[in-house]
């Protein structure tokens, strides 16, 4: 029948998988545009990867996704950088004396109450439990959970089905939506109704808690912990062929400090437990209930909290990565009173034998204060110190009670509302970021702290504004700057600022990383007569356009500067200035800058007459250009590949696999520092050591050292890296490698000019085996202190040393590139024997390349995801990817490392029609989204 047919033919056109990952996307997109503009790398994947590429004869099959995903209405996915997912524990009937209360005398409302407040407090999942001998579990189970259902604020998070009935999970399983947990199941009663459980749970599309419980009983010591995980995911994973992240071990949570010796070990066995566990069962999740660890110390939560803060902060080190807490009542580790984290961390970490005792004695102590339930006198101390303490504190803890107030103190001591952002409350998140880096907060907690801040700054803004209408200014003119969104190198931009303001101009800089909107409002509201854009990446010139066409749309008829390194002449006349009504310039260095504003601003009609002509014949040019060039088909380019003879050559092998983290002190790295970009940056032109006659030169130089004894003296930048070695094999021209239990794609394009010589249409994948070969990958970063350390300088209105100290942030993480560049070679075999002097190192004089995504050879910036992906460049370094794939912080670099002596690096050039298509094809993208990532290399108008 035709609608049968009609419904083929629409599903031929809209493969189910694609609908799946475009909606995924959309929603993802839509809760990232309301926040920021970094994407953690979770949000990244699904926003540009939808399931992996069919390969035939994959030799690493993707068994599994990456990180653990579970979903109410919205989606988790449970990635290191979350720290925890913490599953609320109140909705408990067995452990919460007030939920068991209200739904025995069947206050349902009230119960959902409860419910709500934890995901309120930040709960990421909820855990339900209506186990009690006098009610109908199971029906009370399946009504709670229809109302659950109908509460949208509620049932947004997954829900932990609690039960030791397995009729009672199954009845919840039936009710929720989304993809929940069973909490729990376990070999307790043999492995055949183990096996039988876990099956159901399967088919239900629900993910599992086992508890490390068998026949014998419950594990009490790390051994039988283990072992009886161990068993369970053998069971689970190679028999059932279960997706380890829908497992989540418990490995059981006991007391200590009941005074029973054989407890004594009970926190610190669950720890190590969790340590190997996570370590030796790829892909699995680790949880707890973490009340039970303090449950001796009923009755004292000052001391329960405390005791929870540390249990967590070392399990989570270990690999902990969700457990069943009270979000509400969740203590900060570092603002524990040091003392009694002392001694609750002797208990927690069994140091000795009379440490129990110890805390005993404390704890007693603490009572007779009157601080164990209520924090009454805690709470009244910290209003009693300055107001820059307070504020901190306020920050720290998210209280938002005495912010106005404390707010206008501070203002009124510090004089101006802008010292009381930078000083007292900059200062509070600072601390708020660093807690949170090390995993001593959660997130709920920063965003708590976040709410904090806005508040203040909200209380200021009226201050702010009437001090911005009292400034007058005599300037030539106002020129607006920003770093366009997803991108965030600004050093150019910098210079450029600094440039205008030496000439008089009025020069605001509103930072990176700026979205389309704001820059609008901001030129219209300052006044602007001239925006500049700036922007460092190939996504970045799309942005731009994007903001171009948007100020048109607005009536906007300023002038529009645009500069940074991917930036063109050809770019602006023939993509920009079309979508703009005002001149759109190019401006290539920083002096030119000066020149060009100074004519725009003159009313200068000739000027402007002039960049329209020589535009439009660049646009001319252009057109006629793209007529003539000449495609080879792109089975043609792969006919004409580089090849060598793989069966007589053995790829070398690293000697180890896997990643591995690098600290180098900047010490360490300052001789692998390549100095000529650094004079291009200041706009020098001349070769290494010979432009230090120049005497400009030579002083930028001296500054740099100057600058660099400074910060290996005051060990102000801690450089990050990270890299590894990958199993690879080459298929097509993508080479897939493996990973712990799992792999990941580069894919790569090839050159598609027809070559007149008989040299090969080059891809990256060439230099790599059909198969046991190896690739190395690396990520470095000089740290955000870079950004640091130059906004201080910024804040003292000395932009050239802000700059300065951008210029070698960046030149030390070349150098660290370099470095570990260095040690894969070592690793390789080949290195040890290569004899190079320093210089020799710097002009890349060895065996071997390091291409970069986002370079010539492999211009898809995208690339980085499976690049961090596989190092997990983000947990391990700090650097993360923003929408338009920037590296932040901007010190940054990263590529893939190729041992093949014929290995070389080249450009891609323009390719055709076909090979989008293909790679399209080949990444899951349609074609658009493969038109806007490889737009600079698009050979057709598209
Ligand atoms: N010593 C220089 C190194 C950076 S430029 C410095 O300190 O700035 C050279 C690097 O750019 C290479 O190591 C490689 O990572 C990248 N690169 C250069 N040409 C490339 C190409 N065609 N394709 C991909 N990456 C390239």
């Amino acid at each position: 029948p035709d609608h049968i047919r009609a419904m083929a033919q629409a599903v031929k056109q809209h493969p189910p998988r694609a609908i799946r990952g475009i909606s995924i996307r959309g929603h993802i997109r839509g809760h990232i545009r309301g926040q920021s503009d970094i994407l953690t790398l979770s949000e990244k994947i699904l926003k540009y990867r939808t399931d992996p590429y069919p390969y035939p004869d994959d030799p690493y099959p993707d068994p599994y996704p990456d990180y653990p995903h579970f979903s109410g209405l919205e989606p988790l996915e449970i990635t290191p950088e979350m720290n925890l997912a913490m599953v609320g524990e109140r909705s408990n009937i067995t452990g919460s004396p007030k939920f068991a209360r209200l739904i025995r005398e069947g206050d349902l409302e009230a119960a959902l109450q409860i419910a709500r407040q934890q995901v309120e407090n930040g709960a990421n999942l909820i855990d339900i439990n209506m186990d009690e001998g006098l009610i109908d579990s199971k029906a009370m189970m399946v009504k709670f959970l229809n109302l659950v259902a109908s509460e949208p604020d509620i049932c947004r998070v997954p829900i932990m089905i609690d039960s030791s009935k397995w009729d009672v999970i199954e009845a919840g399983l039936k009710c929720i939506q989304g993809k929940g947990i069973v909490n729990s199941i376990s070999m307790k009663e043999g492995e055949e109704l183990f096996r039988e459980h876990a099956r159901k749970i399967q088919r239900y599309g629900a993910g599992m808690v086992v508890m490390a419980f068998d026949e014998k009983g419950q594990a009490d010591t790390t051994e039988r912990r283990v072992d009886i995980c161990t068993r369970a995911y053998h069971i689970l994973v190679d028999e059932l062929g279960i997706d380890p992240t829908d497992i989540i071990f418990d490995p059981n949570v006991f007391p200590i400090g009941t005074g029973m010796e054989e407890h004594r070990i009970n926190a610190v066995s669950f720890i190590e437990a969790t340590r190997i566990i996570r370590d030796t069962l790829p892909g699995v999740s680790v949880s707890g209930g973490i009340s039970n660890v303090s449950f001796s110390f009923r009755g004292n939560n000052r001391v329960r909290e405390a005791i929870h803060a540390s249990f967590l902060y070392h399990a989570i080190e270990a690999g902990l990565n969700m457990a069943i807490v009270n979000p509400g009542m969740l203590e900060v580790y570092d603002e524990v009173d040091p003392e009694l984290m002392k001694a609750v961390e002797d208990v927690v970490l069994n140091r000795d034998a009379d440490a129990t005792e110890r805390l005993i004695d404390f704890a007693e102590q603490i009572k007779a204060e009157g601080g164990g339930t209520k924090k009454e006198t805690e709470t009244q101390a910290w209003r009693n110190s300055t107001v820059e303490e307070r504020l901190e504190h306020a920050l720290v803890k998210g209280i938002i009670d005495h912010i106005d107030k404390d707010t206008e103190e501070a203002r009124q001591k510090l004089g101006k509302p802008l010292l009381v952002i930078e000083g007292p409350l900059m200062a509070g998140m600072d601390v708020v970021g660093d807690l949170f880096g090390a995993g001593k907060m959660f997130l709920p907690q920063v965003v708590k702290s976040a709410r904090v801040m806005k508040k203040a700054v909200a209380y200021l803004q009226p201050y702010l504004e009437a001090e911005k209408q009292s400034g007058e200014s005599t300037s030539a003119g106002k020129v607006l700057l920003a770093t366009v969104k997803g991108d965030v190198h600004d050093i150019g931009k910098n210079i450029v600022g600094v440039v205008l303001a030496c000439n008089n101009f009025e020069v605001k800089d509103i930072g990176v990383m700026v979205p389309c909107e704001t820059i609008l409002k901001e030129a219209r509201e300052w006044g602007a007569d001239i925006v500049g854009l700036s922007g460092l990446i190939t996504p970045s010139l799309d942005e731009m356009v994007h903001v171009a066409k948007e100020m048109k749309r607005e009536g906007m008829e300023l002038p529009l500067l645009v500069g940074g390194a991917t930036t063109s002449k050809k770019h602006t006349a023939v993509k920009i200035e079309p979508h703009y009504d005002a001149p759109a310039i190019q401006v290539l260095d920083a002096s030119r800058a000066v020149g060009v504003v100074q004519s725009l601003l003159s009313g200068d009609t000739d000027y402007r007459r002039a960049i329209t002509i020589e535009y439009e014949a660049i646009r001319k040019e252009h057109l006629s250009g793209q007529k003539a060039r000449e495609f080879q088909p792109l089975e043609k380019a792969r006919a004409n590949a580089f090849s060598t003879d793989w069966k007589n050559y053995p790829p070398p092998t690293p000697t180890f696999t896997g990643i591995r983290a690098v600290e180098a002190t900047v010490e360490e790295l300052v001789p692998y520092i390549d100095w000529m970009p650094y004079f291009r940056t200041w706009e020098l032109n001349g070769k290494f050591p010979a432009i230090l006659d120049n005497p400009e030169a030579r002083s930028v130089y001296d500054d740099a050292q100057v600058l660099l004894q400074k910060i290996i003296d005051e060990k102000i930048f801690q450089p990050r890296g990270v890299y590894g070695f990958f199993p690879a094999a080459r298929i097509g021209d993508d080479v897939r490698i493996q990973l712990d239990g799992r792999s990941e794609t580069f894919h790569f394009l090839r050159q598609q000019m027809v070559k007149k010589d008989d040299t090969p249409n080059r891809s990256l994948a060439d230099f790599i085996a059909p198969k046991d070969d190896y690739i190395g990958a690396f990520a470095v970063t000089t740290g955000p202190a870079v950004v640091e350390m130059a906004d201080t300088f910024k804040a003292d209105h000395d932009d050239y040393n802000a700059i300065l100290v951008q210029a070698v942030g960046d030149r030390l993480a070349e150098a660290f590139a370099e470095y570990i560049h260095k040690l894969a070679r070592d690793a390789w075999g080949f290195g040890t024997t290569e004899n190079l002097s320093a210089e020799e190192m710097i002009k890349e004089k060895y065996r071997g390349i390091r291409p970069a995504p986002g370079y010539p050879a492999c211009p898809d910036h995208t690339e980085k995801i499976p690049l961090f992906q596989a190092l997990e460049a983000t947990a391990r370094t700090g650097i993360e990817l923003t929408e338009s794939m920037a590296m932040n912080p901007p010190s940054s670099v990263s590529g893939l490392i190729f041992s093949h002596p014929e290995a070389r690096y080249f450009p891609l050039g323009r390719i055709d029609r076909d090979q989008v298509a293909d790679y399209a094809e080949r990444k899951r993208w349609t074609l658009e989204e493969a038109e806007k990532w490889l737009a600079p290399n698009l050979g057709y108008g598209a």
